[in-house]
């Protein structure tokens, strides 16, 4: 089983892949708990090269190749092996991120990033959960966090209300794997519900 956790900076959803992941364990299930960009050794140094450093290094084409390159190796090393075992892999980030950010941040790249997807990568999650919220406290939260060494993306609010609205309509335009859930709550509250729809597709 293929899980993806989608959304905002700091709209909670690593908290969530994190609880889930324990939740789960405790189960007894395998989980490989994994994030994107990174994953798998090679691609966590791609993830340096992009998320480190001057945010204008790669054009907005080159950024596509680079974040296709990290999903490639991580799907290769990390995610496929895991779900040929049996394991379920929950995934902080996947494509859904790259058709957002690269999709769109940076001019209409979308065509583009699908197309690389269908060529390189061609597997989706069995499930996505976007965890949905307010992008002025999604603001708030990940601005609280800054301090790390990776670039964060223009925090601007314009961009994180863009994000928003695009991961709604990519939840409409791919609603057989995509569950919206109200980030906007405790970290228990959104857990509970996580669970639930795990718990659902587990059982089919
Ligand atoms: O999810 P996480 O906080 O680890 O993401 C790190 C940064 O990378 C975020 O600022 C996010 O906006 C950015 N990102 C991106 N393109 C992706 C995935 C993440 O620009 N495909």
């Amino acid at each position: 089983l293929f899980l993806s956790f989608e959304g905002i900076d700091g709209s909670g959803k690593s908290t969530q892949a994190r609880m889930l992941a324990e939740t789960l364990r405790a189960q007894g299930r395998e989980v490989v708990l994994t994030r994107e960009p990174g994953g798998s050794p090679g691609a966590e140094e791609i993830r340096a090269l992009v998320l480190q450093g001057d945010p204008d290094r790669w054009s907005a084409r080159t950024e596509i190749l680079l974040f296709t390159a990290a999903r490639r190796d991580h799907l290769e090393r990390t995610i496929q092996p895991a779900l040929d075992r049996g394991a379920v892999v929950i995934c902080d980030r996947f494509a859904d991120s790259t058709r957002m950010y690269q999709g769109l941040s940076r001019g209409n790249l979308r065509a583009m990033v699908d197309k690389l997807h269908r060529l390189m990568i061609g597997i989706e999650p069995d499930i996505t959960l976007l965890i949905d919220m307010d992008p002025e406290v999604g603001l708030a939260r990940a601005k609280g966090r800054q301090g790390t060494e990776e670039r964060f993306e223009d925090f601007g609010a314009d961009l994180q209300r863009k994000m928003r609205a695009g991961f709604l309509n990519l939840a409409d335009e791919y609603a057989d794997r995509f569950r919206v859930i109200d980030g906007a709550r405790s970290p228990d509250q959104v857990a509970a519900d996580v669970l639930d729809v795990a718990r659902e597709v587990m059982a089919e």
